[in-house]
């Protein structure tokens, strides 16, 4: 049998704190446990707020910590050509289409739409504009003369195609969902899968890695738990396959909000530098050595 694969994936834009370490503990334990491997993804796609130092900072923060990662590291600031090749198979789909408003834009439509407008599992408005909005021949006039424009996921379209899906959840969601959970990634509206500036996103990226690394388990917080409805429709529409996930329980701070990573006191290196040790964090943390 192949071993089972895990990855533990943070973004390189600031430094790691305890909700890193216990889900960082938790790849490594469950990996460790099961005899399989555990990999590191750097998800430095937006090159505006990642940084060498950041980067350099996990490294040190969980060979600290005692965890070991295979060797090389995939950056995914050096695969764009992988997310375009994706972006394309769903484009030929005739799943994919330019909008071009900006975020002041976004927000004016939404604030016309009134209090009622939906919000994303993140409470973001749902993007207000829809591919009928403009026609064809429009689009493409307007993405060759150079407008900057975002493309989006047609989620009637994609949902027609694809049909219901569900995942194996060994975790738990926010509210309390598990085992076998019905996706439901309508409740993210038309989602962006590449900007001007940054030819993929987290979603579109995310599907590709996980597949192209060969990821079995998906062990990441709950934050992401609705995102993975998503997740799962892109695997569905690019016939990739899929993980078994396990999204965990989050580190809140003494007010209930989820750390933040520009919040000094919760950061592994302050802590570290304060003299804690691994078996502290892992303490503070909740996980126990194996
Ligand atoms: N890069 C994401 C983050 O730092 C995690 C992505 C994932 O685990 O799917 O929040």
């Amino acid at each position: 049998m192949t071993p089972p694969v895990f990855r533990f994936a943070p973004s390189p834009n600031g430094y790691l704190h305890l909700g890193h370490a216990l889900s960082a503990l938790f790849n490594a334990d469950l990996a460790a446990e099961a005899g399989g491997r555990l990999l590191l993804r750097i998800e430095d796609i937006d090159r505006t707020r990642c940084r060498p130092e950041y980067e350099q900072g996990i490294t040190d923060d969980l060979a600290w910590l005692g965890i070991g990662w295979e060797q090389p590291v995939r950056r995914q600031s050096e695969h764009f050509d992988a997310y375009r090749d994706a972006l394309a198979q769903l484009q030929a789909q005739g799943l994919v289409y330019a909008s071009f408003e900006s975020r002041g834009d976004i927000a004016a439509l939404v604030t016309a739409r009134g209090d009622g407008w939906p919000r994303d599992p993140d409470g973001a408005p749902l993007y207000p504009g829809s591919r009928d909005a403009m026609s064809e021949a429009e689009r493409t006039a307007r993405m060759r003369s150079g407008e900057p424009h975002a493309l989006r996921l047609d989620m009637t379209a994609a949902l027609a195609r694809a049909g219901p899906l569900r995942w194996r959840e060994q975790g738990t969601g926010p509210g309390g969902e598990s085992g076998i959970v019905d996706s439901r990634p309508h409740v993210w509206g038309d989602v962006i899968l590449a900007r001007k500036e940054m030819p993929t996103s987290y979603h579109l990226s995310v599907v590709v890695d996980d597949a192209l690394q060969g990821v079995t388990h998906v062990v990441r917080g709950q934050d992401l738990f609705w995102s993975t409805s998503v997740h799962r429709l892109l695997q569905n529409l690019l016939g990739l396959p899929q993980p078994v996930y396990r999204h965990h329980r989050l580190i809140r701070d003494s007010a209930g909000r989820k750390l933040s990573k520009s919040t000094q006191a919760t950061a592994l290196r302050s802590l570290r530098a304060g003299g804690a040790t691994p078996a502290d964090i892992r303490r503070i943390v909740d996980v126990p050595e194996p």
